[in-house]
C-alpha cells in the first residue's frame, strides 16, 4: 500500500484539534508539509506561506487536506488540482454551489481524487440511524442544534463576514445528517434568518422544511442558535409512524431508540474521513456531496432578515 505525502493548508483550530492527529493516528497519509500565512509550524515539518509555494518545492507531496475558512477554498483546490494533487476539503466545501460544481468538473478534468467531507456523517450512530429509518414513514423531525459561538469560534472573525456561514458553519452538520438519514429530500419552506445589526452572517436561524409532495407527513423544523449558554445542544429527533424514537445527540455520535442507547462513540470522524479520502486516492475516485450545501443555500434564498442586537466578542 503507497503512503501518499500530505500536506496541510490552513492551519487552525479544526487542523491542529483533528486533521493533524487523525493522519498520525492512522498512519494512511505521511504528512509532509503545511501551509499557514501565519507561517505555524508541527513537529519539524516544512511549513510554506503559500499553496504554490509549497506545491513547486514538494512535488512529492500528492494529497493537500484544505482547512481554511470556506469562502478562499476555491481558488486553493483548483491550484491543487491543476497541480496534479489529489484533494480534500473541510466543509462547508465552497461558499457557493457554483464553485462547487466548477471543482467537480475540475478534478474529473485533471484525473485526480475530490472530496468534500461532512464530518459529521462520518459517526457509526448516522450510519445506524440511516439503516432504521430506509423505507420508514416518518412522522416528525425536530433540529436542535446551538451552540455558544464565543467557546466553539473564538476570534474567528471569517465567521461574520458574507461567506462565512454564520450559525450555518455548525448547522450545515445538522444538515448534512439529515440529508443522509432521511429517505427523502428535505426541501426548504421558509427561513427566519436572525442577524446581529453589526454583522453580515446570522447568528441563528430557524429554519422550515417540508417533504416531497408524494411523502405525508407535516413540515418540521431546525432551530441553530450561536446564543446558547450552559452547553451546547446538538441533537436530531425524529419519530418513526407507529415505530420507535430515534434521538440523535452530541453531534451525531449518540443514537437512542426510544430512550436507549445503542450506539455512543466519540472522536472518530476524522479517522473515518482520512480512511475514506484514501480509499478514494487509491481508486481513483471523487466523493462530492453538494446536497447539505444545496440546503444551506435555499435557507439563504427564501430566507426572511430579521435584525437583532450587535454582537460582539
Ligand atoms: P480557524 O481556526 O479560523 O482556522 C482557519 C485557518 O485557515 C486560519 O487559522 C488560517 O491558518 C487559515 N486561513 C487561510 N486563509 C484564511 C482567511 N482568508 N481567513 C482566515 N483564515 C485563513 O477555523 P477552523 O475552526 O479551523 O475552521 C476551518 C474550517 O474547518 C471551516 O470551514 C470550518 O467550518 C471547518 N470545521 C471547523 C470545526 C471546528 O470545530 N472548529 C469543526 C469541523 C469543521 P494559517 O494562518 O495557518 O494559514
Amino acid at each position: 500500500m503507497s503512503k501518499h505525502k500530505l500536506a496541510i493548508v490552513g492551519v487552525g483550530k479544526i487542523a491542529i484539534d483533528q486533521h493533524i492527529p487523525s493522519i498520525e493516528e492512522t498512519g494512511l497519509f505521511r504528512l509532509a508539509a503545511l501551509v499557514s500565512q501565519r507561517g505555524v509550524e508541527h513537529d519539524g515539518l516544512p511549513s510554506f506561506r503559500t499553496q504554490a509555494d509549497m506545491l513547486s518545492a514538494m512535488p512529492d507531496v500528492t494529497a493537500v487536506a484544505i482547512c481554511t475558512p470556506p469562502d478562499v477554498r476555491h481558488g486553493l483546490v483548483r491550484e491543487a488540482l491543476r497541480a496534479g494533487r489529489h484533494v480534500l476539503m473541510e466543509k462547508p466545501p465552497t461558499a457557493s454551489l457554483m464553485e462547487l460544481e466548477d471543482l467537480r468538473a475540475e478534478a474529473e478534468r485533471a484525473g485526480r481524487t475530490l472530496f468534500a467531507t461532512w464530518h459529521s456523517q462520518f459517526n457509526a450512530a448516522v450510519d445506524a440511524a440511516r439503516e432504521r429509518l430506509a423505507g420508514a414513514r416518518i412522522r416528525s423531525v425536530r433540529v436542535d442544534w446551538k451552540e455558544d459561538v464565543r467557546k466553539w469560534h473564538p476570534g474567528q472573525e471569517w465567521i461574520w463576514q458574507a461567506g462565512g456561514f454564520g450559525v450555518f458553519d455548525p448547522g450545515i452538520n445538522a444538515v448534512s445528517i439529515l440529508t443522509r438519514v432521511l429517505p427523502f429530500p428535505p426541501f426548504v419552506a421558509s427561513a427566519d434568518l436572525t442577524f446581529p445589526a453589526n454583522r453580515d452572517t446570522p447568528i441563528a436561524a430557524s429554519v422550515v422544511f417540508r417533504r416531497p409532495p408524494d411523502v405525508p407527513g407535516a413540515r418540521f423544523t431546525a432551530d441553530l442558535d450561536w446564543r446558547q449558554t450552559g452547553g451546547e445542544i446538538w441533537t436530531i429527533t425524529i419519530e418513526v409512524d407507529g415505530g420507535p424514537t430515534l434521538t440523535l445527540s452530541r453531534g451525531g455520535t449518540c443514537l437512542a431508540v426510544d430512550g436507549t442507547t445503542v450506539v455512543d462513540e466519540a472522536d472518530r470522524e476524522y479517522r473515518r474521513i482520512y480512511r475514506r479520502f484514501h480509499a478514494l486516492v487509491e481508486a481513483g475516485e471523487s466523493d462530492v456531496d453538494a446536497a447539505p450545501l444545496r440546503v444551506v443555500a435555499d435557507a439563504f434564498l427564501v430566507g426572511r432578515r430579521l435584525v437583532t442586537d450587535a454582537f460582539d466578542w
